[in-house]
């Protein structure tokens, strides 16, 4: 029996990655010093895996920005608009690289980044490549064979991880038509064949192909293709041990493609489809070993031995220990890097942290569940294995986790409590008698700029240096400024401007039992970027209201609407690490009753109109099409629940951004929100055909303009934007406002654009009642 890991997270214990690389960007540190902190960050995860007794160690899962760039890197996949940058001599590698990932504006140049986009269900982006018809590749970067000779220097067992010929090519998109990214296979396999004789050359053994595509949704060509592919590679090199890795999802339908490759082993997840296990037993042939994804790579609780010895035993029974091998379900990229680094209690309690494990818990798990599962069973294993029993029994009865009463009340909704009272179209005339709106209303998706003033303020009401009635004031002026700029403007629906708030999850989790926090708790995001997720351990409950106190207050000072903003149900749930010992469903549930009392009491103070922020919604849809529709039951009757206890005269509003609505457009309906606003505007409304074929029934607001770039747009365009909305959608269905919230722009740029944007919904206002007019008219 063996031990491995896909891969391990990167950004270093204490984000010496994320510091090195802006330092380095805003030229204040040497390309050597950032060089030293990626090698030390790779050294010291190596050096903890050897001390825990891993037999094969990943090397090249290291990367300085993304793996997938580095890929494109490595086989030359290099757009065009680069070019001159490869080509200059004072420029590096790691220069092109980073270009590539975050654009260029240097010596009179000014080009674009490449995309970024999800991985698979993950909140990890990753860097597009970028394909054209015949494409052809060159090993441009050494970067994998340097890295392996690198660990072997390190006397390190070092298993090169290389992501797989066929998901690179699935994980690009075709920049020209007329072709099929898998038809550059062809061209794509001399290159990685080309790689492997460098390795093979310097030594190496075993190699690890990530195929997470192995358990997607396949069609006949990708499936042809994967067969071809591992059939050259194989015939290339006999003697390589070829591991292929999937994860995310289940083998299901692709059993027997991914079980007749020719490959020596075979790593499947068992935390995201345990019960693939036995199908799995049956289907390898004797010449394929299989490697067990036992203890979860995407979430922070503790592993349960019981279970995972199981299957282990299970495996070992049927196959043979030597032909199992123990590991993470997935590279611990998506998980923190240190438990030990949560030093203060008053932050994580020691009761929840028992529970938890980060990567270097993980990789001493799979260390213990080798010892434990060869009957290599010291004094000291088995103590391991009985504390792990305890802490997961504490955790079972825990009455920090187990409430009664929320569980019942969460047991006992019913349909009518996800229905409101009346359908939209009765609701659409209460609404508009009692909010007497004109015809295109403008508002804003919630949040102003905060300033470096507000977040020192909050840093140091933190800290203890500001007192809570100072810091109170200081915001309620904040928000007043902000209402009476918004008067001033002319905005019909204001917002109060979210300058209490951190994070939009962040902001909910504190106020809600259930969630625990952590100091260091990070996660990358993408590039430098790294997030730090609430943990929800228990059951979900709102001790008291979260923010009426800023909607009431916001209100008191206008007579114009005051909009309440709060975060939904799925997307708290999708931006934190989530009990994995009830369905996600549940849970969601019972946050959605938690948003829903704070909904009901805005409308008690008052509030007319609540927005309820759905920005992650698509994300959470499953990786296998069959899985969608159970998703989408559960996720809309969340926010449903959440949206149904008001009377029909509350407005309610979402916000989703960065979304293709096409294949769910039902499911957005479903939703039944009095308004919805949607990021359009980099799309110059082409979003806005999904809603229109549709025939979308409810009020739509298309933003206007990009808020992610820091350009004043001209009334005339948003103009224009609105024409062009007005000719899929009527104009009584209409909303004016940008395409996502404010808070990383500056005041004056975003004064600029607001008022810009008034003017727009006005003179977009004449021209239609103009030519309504002339319609009478004719008639
Ligand atoms: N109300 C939030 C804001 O304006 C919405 C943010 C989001 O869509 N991600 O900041
Ligand atoms: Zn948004």
């Amino acid at each position: 029996m063996q031990t491995h890991l896909l891969g391990c997270p990167r950004i270093g214990s204490n984000r010496e990655l994320k510091k090195a690389c802006e330092l380095y960007w805003a030229g204040k540190a040497s390309l050597q010093q950032l060089l030293e902190t990626g090698e030390a960050i790779s050294q010291n995860n190596w050096k903890i895996q050897q001390e825990a007794g891993i037999d094969l160690i990943p090397c090249n899962d290291f990367s300085y920005y993304d793996q997938v760039l580095d890929m494109t890197l490595s086989v030359g996949a290099i757009p065009e608009r680069y070019k001159g940058i490869a080509s200059e001599e004072s420029y590096s590698e790691l220069d092109l690289y980073f270009a590539m990932a975050r654009g260029y504006q240097n010596n009179g140049l000014d080009i674009t980044a490449m995309e970024m986009t999800k991985w698979f269900d993950t909140n990890y982006h990753y860097i597009v490549p970028e394909f054209r018809k015949n494409q052809q590749f060159t090993l441009f970067s050494d970067k994998i064979i340097r890295e392996f000779i690198r660990a072997r220097q390190s006397g390190i067992n070092a298993k090169p991880v290389i992501i797989g010929l066929i998901t690179y090519l699935l994980l690009g998109k075709e920049k020209e038509e007329g072709f099929d990214k898998l038809d550059l296979a062809q061209n794509l396999l001399p290159v990685y064949i080309e790689i492997l004789k460098e390795l093979e050359r310097h030594g190496a053994e075993y190699i690890q192909f990530d195929e997470p595509f192995l358990a997607l949704d396949l069609n006949e060509k990708a499936k042809e293709t994967y067969k071809y592919i591992y059939g050259e590679i194989r015939k290339h090199f006999p003697d390589f041990k070829l591991i292929i890795t999937t994860y995310f999802e289940g083998l299901k339908d692709n059993l027997s493609l991914a079980s007749s490759l020719p490959a020596d082993i075979l790593h499947i997840d068992l935390v995201r489809c345990p019960e693939q296990l036995d199908n799995v037993l049956q289907a390898i042939p004797s010449t394929l070993s299989l490697s067990l994804g036992v203890v979860d790579g995407r979430n922070i609780w503790k592993n349960n031995f019981e279970k995972s010895l199981q299957w282990i035993k299970k495996a070992s029974e049927e196959l043979g220990p030597e032909r199992v091998f123990i590991a993470p379900s997935c590279s611990l990229l998506h998980v923190p890097f240190d438990l030990d680094s949560e030093t203060h209690e008053e932050v994580l309690s020691p009761e929840i942290k028992q529970w938890m494990a980060f990567a270097k818990q993980k990789i001493g798990e799979i260390a213990v569940l080798k010892k434990l599962a060869s009957g290599n069973q010291d004094y000291h294993t088995l103590q391991l294995l009985a504390e792990n029993r305890k802490a997961l029994e504490n955790r079972k009865i825990s009455t920090l986790i187990h409430h009664q009463k929320v569980k019942d009340r969460a047991s006992v909704t019913t349909e009518a409590d996800a229905q409101r009272n009346n359908p939209f179209s009765i609701r659409k005339e209460i609404q508009q008698k009692a909010l007497q709106l004109p015809l295109f209303p403008t508002t804003t998706i919630g949040s102003f700029p905060q300033t470096k003033e507000v977040r020192n303020w909050r840093a140091k009401f933190k800290k203890g240096e500001l007192t809570a009635g100072h810091y109170d004031e200081l915001l309620k002026k904040e928000t007043e400024k902000t209402i009476r700029w918004q008067e001033k403007t002319g905005i019909d629906v204001l917002v109060h401007g979210e300058f209490e708030r951190n994070d939009m999850v962040e902001y909910f989790g504190e106020q809600l039992s259930g969630f625990a926090f952590t100091q260091n708790g990070w996660v990358q995001s993408y590039g430098s970027r790294c997030v730090k997720p609430p943990v929800i351990y228990g059951d979900v409950h709102r001790p008291h209201p979260m923010t009426v106190y800023w909607s009431a207050y916001a209100q008191s000072l206008t007579s114009k609407w005051v909009k309440g903003m709060l975060t939904g149900p799925v997307t708290i749930l999708q931006w934190s690490f989530v009990r994995d010992d009830q369905p996600r469903s549940l849970t969601c549930k019972q946050i959605a009753l938690a948003i829903r009392d704070e909904v009901t009491d805005l409308e008690k103070a008052g509030i007319r109109i609540i927005q309820i922020d759905e920005p992650a919604i698509r994300e959470g849809l499953p990786l296998r099409k069959s899985d969608w529709q159970i998703y989408l039951k559960w996720a809309v009757e969340a926010f449903r629940i959440s949206a149904s206890g008001v009377e029909d005269a509350t407005q309610i509003h979402t916000h989703m951004c960065y979304s293709e609505f096409n294949d769910i457009i039902q499911n957005i309906a479903d939703m039944d929100a009095d308004v919805i606003t949607i990021e359009c505007s980099r799309s110059q409304m082409e979003l806005l055909n999904a809603f229109a074929d549709f025939k979308y029934p409810n009020e739509i607001g298309p933003g206007v303009y990009d808020i992610h770039s820091p350009r004043v747009p001209s009334k005339e365009e948003m103009v224009e934007l609105l024409n062009k909305a007005q000719a899929v959608i009527p104009a009584q269905q209409l909303w004016v406002n940008p395409d996502c919230g404010l808070k990383t722009r500056h005041w004056d740029e975003t004064e600029k654009a607001l008022i810009a944007m008034v003017e727009a919904a006005r003179e977009a206002s004449r021209e239609y009642v103009k030519r309504e007019k002339l319609k009478n008219h004719r008639l």
